[in-house]
């Protein structure tokens, strides 16, 4: 049942239609696109149309600017069709690279990709991550060099969630490669400028999703494609990191129900020594478990999502919901399995999948051990995170 301190008539109306959506125009093509790799255009087409893409949106640009349970119930209903790579390439489209452009971009290019962003025309990504290192952010080595009336960017992403079919890329460089922190900036560049080229990656799960390495050879974009201002890059990427990864918690703790229910589902119909499943009461306490811990997580990313929608800059419980959901997520996934004999490692099962896709959670967005050097900075050493844009 829904939960109605935080959803209206509204929100469960939008969840229905969003469901019912998934089921007709997405979940036909899914295996299609596990085995391909690639995402068919019409269906950003259609979550365009829709206004899928502009939930959390400025309605000057297309969207919709509705509250963040939209949001929340958008990236539930993603992780209960049971693709984590179709999921992420339409969440990262929405929450990585249009958050950038929505907080830093001007008028113009706002008209220019948000635009066709919210009404799926034009696809994005977001490039921070590289080969030296992802997670030691100030260290990256791409760069960024003034040349009149433009910028000059050579260097290398990868691991770049839409990176191999995106239309334009949200990048991030060094415009001072002597500084740190101050030293980067953010730029869009568009995939047709020369100079830019992609490797599609292999990878352990996220099949649907593509996932690329990208290299910038002498590529010269235009001064306006800054985003927002000069040095300021790094602060942008923490400023959206709350947002991140609170929809990187939302999403494990709907992949995890999902499981549970299914195992739950599962149990009833099994039998074994002469009676389902269901009734041993070893495999009973082990779901009373699973079910508490996955409410415990729930519970929490919905009082963060309030208080993160309300306006408060919740770094550091966004950081204890991605730190916590995600590894809830795997522990809880890892049981389905188990719960399903060798049903559970066939894929012909949704649990298989899961597993696979759910092992990213710690990783992507932030790993747990950065994580947890956030968490423990604030808490221990009292360092302050200062909200600084609009996320
Ligand atoms: C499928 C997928 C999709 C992704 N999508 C994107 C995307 O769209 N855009 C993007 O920019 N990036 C993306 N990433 C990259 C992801 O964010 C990085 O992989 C992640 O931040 C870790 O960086 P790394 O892989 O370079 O690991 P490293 O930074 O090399 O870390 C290796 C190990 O060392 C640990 N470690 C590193 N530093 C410390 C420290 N100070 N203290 C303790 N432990 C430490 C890490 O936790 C990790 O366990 C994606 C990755 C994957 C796998």
């Amino acid at each position: 049942m829904s939960n109605h301190i935080y959803f209206t008539e509204e929100h469960n109306e939008f969840r229905k239609i969003f469901r019912d959506f998934l089921h007709r125009e997405v979940v036909p093509y899914i295996e299609k696109w596990e085995k391909t790799g690639e995402i068919e255009r019409f269906i950003w087409e259609k979550f365009g149309e829709m206004g899928y893409f502009g939930l959390n949106q400025l309605e000057e640009y297309g969207g919709l600017n509705l509250d963040l349970f939209y949001t929340v119930i958008f990236l539930e209903e993603l992780q209960r069709i049971n693709s984590g790579g179709f999921a992420a390439a339409m969440w990262a489209h929405s929450y990585l690279n249009m958050s950038h452009l929505k907080a830093e971009a001007s008028h113009e290019i706002k008209q220019k990709y948000l635009t066709p962003s919210i009404e799926g025309k034009k696809i994005g990504c977001l490039c921070i991550t590289e080969p030296f290192g992802g997670s030691d952010v100030a260290g990256m080595r791409t760069t960024a060099v003034k040349q009149g009336n433009t910028y000059v960017i050579n260097g290398s992403k990868t691991f770049i969630t839409n990176g191999m079919y995106s239309d334009y890329l949200i990048v991030a460089a060094k415009t001072n490669p002597d500084d740190r922190h101050k030293g980067i900036s953010m730029f869009v560049i568009d995939r047709n400028t020369k100079g830019v080229t992609s490797t599609k990656l292999n990878k352990l799960g996220w099949k649907a999703s593509d996932t690329a390495e990208i290299a910038f050879d002498n590529v010269t974009i235009p001064i306006e494609n800054l985003l927002g201002e000069e040095g300021k890059g790094f602060s942008y990427i923490m400023q959206h990191f709350a947002l991140e990864r609170l929809v990187m918690g939302v999403n494990a703790h709907a992949r995890a129900e999902f499981a549970v229910e299914y195992a739950i589902q599962y149990m009833s119909e099994r039998e074994s020594f002469g009676q389902t499943i269901n009734k041993f009461q070893v495999l009973r306490h082990k779901i009373a478990e699973m079910a508490s811990k996955v409410d415990m997580c729930k519970e929490y990313n919905y009082s963060i999502a309030k208080r993160l929608n309300d306006g408060e800059y919740v770094v550091k419980e966004a950081s204890m919901s991605k730190l916590l959901s995600t590894k809830m997520a795997d522990e809880i996934i890892y049981d389905a399995l188990q719960l399903l004999g060798g049903y559970g490692y066939m894929e012909d099962y949704p649990i298989a999948r899961m597993y696979r896709d759910s092992r990213i959670g710690p990783i992507g967005g932030g790993t747990s051990e950065i994580l947890k050097e956030i968490i423990a900075k604030i808490i221990i050493d009292g360092k302050k995170y200062n909200k600084q844009v609009d996320i």
